[in-house]
């Protein structure tokens, strides 16, 4: 069994799902450019982490970074958003009392409770009693919490029984550094022995499970990176459940059946767009889906040449200033032309935050609730003559 069957990166899936391990072990690996632009920004980021902690030359550094920059993926942003990841460490090693004992890009292992298992974790800081770990995550399509988050306490777990013969741990802090979604990190913390007694209840029985194709099928938000998400019976078979509500209470849905409703229909919404992209694969592939079949999707017409073009344009009489418009550009991108701080030091006056369109989330969103319905207080005071 390859060590990437039961990796930190898909514990979520495998720990809630077991028998999805093998299914996606066995399916092709996609590499795509969101995957190698991670692969690249994690060079950048390790690189200035080793800069700054392990003494790399500044001649080195310069070579290396000269090279990493070559790379065809590489984006000016990418120097910024590691810059902030080398910030967060920074930071997190002067919380520590001492300078931590600080590791690199280091190869965890915890075969002691999930066979074969390991994984290679951004970096650990260990000292004071604290080990201290941190994800770097290039992504910014989905906000990733610390907080019980699997694949940073496999990493802790690792790391907790590789180093434990040499330091005292009893606490451990995780932090996912996710510049391109949010400045500061996300972090949560939890005793060692609490990290253990998960590793024996949760972990060790669905990695027993998991590693031979056996246990309960459990469609939830992991699902999203499986590689049977369009096609997997037991996600369908989940998402199906919605019929019910043909059958049930007319004429009105009471509010928990509304929100039972929502609730489903965001994961239905979630499938059929994970169906919709298995079953154009599969028409493309030459396979038949029944009633459904691959077109050529709507296409916008451009230029062959555009100086061509706009030259046969003048000869055709059309004025200059019809060839070009004048806008003003978005606050956004004069904030990324000027940079943060300047933008801020020159600009904040003129900047205002309007309230938000209402909007619907789900009880865990972060923000708060707002309403638009009025307090005993405000209709007093609507009352009140002056
Ligand atoms: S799609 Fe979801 S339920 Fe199906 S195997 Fe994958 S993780 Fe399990």
């Amino acid at each position: 069994m390859s060590h990437a069957i039961l990796s930190p990166s898909s514990a979520k899936r495998w720990i809630n799902c077991p028998p999805s391990a093998l299914i996606n072990a066995e399916a092709p690996q996609q590499d795509t450019v969101y995957t190698r632009e991670g692969t690249l920004a994690h060079a950048v980021a390790e690189l200035k982490a080793r800069k700054y902690f392990l003494g790399v030359g500044p001649r080195k550094y310069a070579a290396d970074l000269k090279k990493l920059k070559t790379d065809e993926l590489w984006q000016d942003e990418m120097d910024r958003h590691t810059d902030t990841y080398l910030e967060v460490l920074k930071d997190l090693a002067a919380a520590f009392p001492e300078p931590p004992h600080v590791a690199l890009e280091v190869q965890v292992n915890f075969s002691e409770y999930v066979p074969e298992g390991f994984g290679t974790a951004d970096c650990l800081m260990i000292g004071g009693n604290v080990l201290q770990i941190v994800d770097f995550k290039y992504g910014k399509g989905v906000d990733v919490d610390a907080v019980e988050n699997p694949q940073m306490m496999l990493y802790a777990l690792g790391a907790l029984l590789d180093y434990e013969a040499i330091y005292d741990i009893d606490l451990v802090r995780m932090a996912i550094v996710q510049p391109r979604t949010k400045a500061e990190p996300a972090t949560w913390e939890i005793s060692a022995e609490g990290l253990r007694r998960w590793a024996g209840a949760v972990v060790a029985p669905a990695a027993a499970l998991a590693a031979k194709g056996k246990g309960e099928f459990a469609e939830g938000d992991w699902c999203r990176f499986c590689a049977i998400r369009g096609s997997c019976r037991a996600r369908a078979g989940a998402n199906t459940a919605l019929e019910d509500f043909g059958m049930k209470l007319p004429p009105e849905l009471n509010n928990e059946e509304v929100a039972r409703a929502l609730t489903l229909g965001q994961r239905l919404a979630s499938w059929l767009s994970d169906l919709q992209d298995y079953a154009l694969r599969a028409c493309l592939e030459g396979r038949e889906i029944p009633g459904f079949k691959a077109v050529e999707g709507r296409s916008v017409r451009a230029w062959t040449n555009q100086d061509d073009a706009f030259n046969a344009a003048r000869s055709a009489g059309v004025p200059e200033e019809m060839l070009y418009e004048r806008k003003p550009v978005t606050l956004a991108a004069l904030e990324k032309l000027m940079g943060k701080k300047p933008f801020a030091e020159a600009l904040a006056d003129y900047v205002t935050t309007p309230p938000g369109k209402p909007t619907l989330a789900p009880e865990s969103d972060k923000r708060p609730a707002i309403t638009n319905k009025t307090t005993a207080e405000d209709d007093f005071a609507d009352e009140l003559p002056f």
